[in-house]
């Protein structure tokens, strides 16, 4: 783990019911888990509110998609406005699972996150490369192209278009590589592989952005985190936390995660 507040978020993807999240949510309330991590859960979008009213305030919700701007004639789309509204304090986007299997492009995304932060709403800014992508050697071109996505878009969030590093809001994004090779497939990254990509990114941020921005983002990293591999990930030096899929989904393993840290 870096400098920064480690920071653990739970993608609880599109699962659960009404009593299996009240039994995670009861989990989670009676956890204990360390005070300097921050922690944030993701529920599907119909059980935010059930979890905001019954959550302990310790952990923070995000919802794990927005639109691309205020609400209106949008069939099946949820605006920012409306997850600030129910509570939500950030929103994953970009999760391979979008990219991939929805179909969304930089383009996209870059657009959802640039509006989403200028609402005040904080980002889990997910990137990662296929396993061919790996394999032909263009792990760090994807991945940068990918945060240029971001970057270019966050630009915009300002007028008249200045530099990158006059971005304000670069304090609330927690960029997530996330090798989608590794995503739900229980083929985690090793420490030494995930900490390479890191600290290229964190170079990536130095040189496109500012030496300060590099310093203070944290770069957490998701991929088939549990229990059992947590704590060789968090020693990694530029390893500022996790995204946590099917692990998230059950309290203790949870919290053992949040705890890795230490
Ligand atoms: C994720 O969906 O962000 C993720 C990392 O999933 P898993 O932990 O299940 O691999």
């Amino acid at each position: 783990a870096g400098s920064g507040k480690f920071f653990v978020g739970g993608n609880w993807k599109c699962n659960g019911t009404k009593d299996s999240i009240s039994k995670l949510v009861s989990d989670l309330n009676s956890a204990t888990l360390e005070s300097d991590v921050d922690v944030v859960v993701a529920p599907p979008f119909v059980y935010i509110d059930q979890v905001n009213n019954s959550l302990s305030g310790r952990i923070e919700i995000a919802a794990q998609n927005s639109w691309t701007g205020k609400g209106g004639a949008f069939t099946g789309e949820i605006s920012v406005e409306q997850l600030k509204d129910i509570g939500c304090k950030w929103v994953i986007l970009g999760h391979s699972e979008r990219r991939h299997v929805i179909g969304e492009d930089d383009q996209f995304i870059g657009k959802k996150a640039a509006y989403a932060l200028s609402e005040g709403l904080g980002v889990i800014a997910c990137i990662g490369e296929l396993l061919e992508e790996r394999e032909a050697g263009k792990t760090f071109d994807v991945c940068f192209k990918q945060m240029k996505a971001y970057a270019g878009k966050f630009r915009h969030t300002v007028s008249p278009s200045p530099p990158v590093d006059a971005v304000p809001s670069w304090d609330k994004i927690v960029i997530a590589y996330e090798p989608v090779w590794a995503i739900g497939t229980g083929k985690v990254a090793t420490p030494e592989q995930a900490q390479e990509v890191h600290v290229a990114l964190r170079d990536w941020l130095s040189k496109n952005v500012s030496a300060e921005v590099a310093s203070k983002t944290r770069i957490i990293y998701g991929g088939s985190v549990n229990g059992g591999n947590c704590a060789e990930l968090a020693k990694q030096e530029d390893i500022d936390g996790f995204l946590v899929g099917g692990a998230s989904l059950k309290g203790p393993e949870f919290a053992t995660i949040i705890n890795s840290v230490t």
